[in-house]
């Protein structure tokens, strides 16, 4: 017999590159500032600051992104996406590669104007973050096959016009750091997914856009952003 109220949700899953298995995505996990942006910041190191996202707006980085309500400035975050295999708590930074089961390259899409307003009156994120469809990632690489890439280009095109272009060496974070210093916040699970931020030149996305993106090594994804509802 049916022990639920009524049918949960299918799990969320990614693909994974070379497999027909599926990666289930359990948390999201977003990191804030991780790249130089040339401002007064970089000269200290702050501690990290994490946001999330519901498992339930990662959606496969395919074909055509809804373009979100409540949005004048909807905008592009290209993002390297760790994802953890190993649960693990107080993980310590020399052991914390080995609870990576793979990467892939993702959007932190971002109603800016939301996130400004959040900001400005002390609120939280979720409005600005949290939206339906604002993670949209490439299938899940196995460390099994590319190991932990330590370089590589981050970049971003709109229309075939470069917006966001780095290289993971520029990380202030390094990710062992990542899940190390998270792992201390909270036990870490199989199936969560850590966005690891964005490098410089995030802008406002409009109905029609064509975004390419990636990480060399990787992951690349092309999708279009679709009209406002
Ligand atoms: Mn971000």
């Amino acid at each position: 017999m049916n022990q639920f109220v009524f049918a949960p949700d299918a799990s969320v899953t990614l693909n994974v590159q070379g497999s027909e298995a599926r990666f289930p995505v359990n948390r999201v996990f977003c990191l804030g500032r991780n790249y130089p942006w040339g401002d007064a910041q970089d000269a200290v190191r702050q501690a990290p600051m994490f946001f999330m996202k519901p498992a339930s707006a990662v959606v496969p980085a395919v074909g055509e992104l809804v373009y979100p309500p409540l949005t004048e400035e909807f905008c592009h975050e290209i993002e390297l996406v760790v994802a953890i295999g190993t649960p693990g708590s107080d993980i310590a930074e020399e052991r914390a590669l080995a609870h990576v089961w793979g990467y892939a390259a993702g959007l932190d899409l971002t109603r800016r104007d939301l996130q400004m307003a959040a900001k400005a009156a002390g609120q939280p994120w979720e409005a600005a973050k949290a939206f339906d469809g604002s993670a949209p990632i490439t299938p899940v690489v196995p460390v099994s096959r590319i190991g932990h890439p330590q370089q590589g280009a981050v970049w971003l095109q709109v229309n075939g016009v470069e917006r966001q272009r780095s290289t993971l060496e520029q990380q202030i974070w390094s990710v062992s750091e990542i899940i190390s210093r998270l792992s201390q916040s909270i036990a870490l699970r199989a199936g969560d997914l850590i966005m690891t931020g964005t490098p410089p030149g995030v802008a406002a996305l409009q109905p029609g856009d064509v975004i390419s993106a990636g990480i060399d090594g990787i992951g690349q994804l092309d999708v279009r952003v679709g009209a406002r509802r």
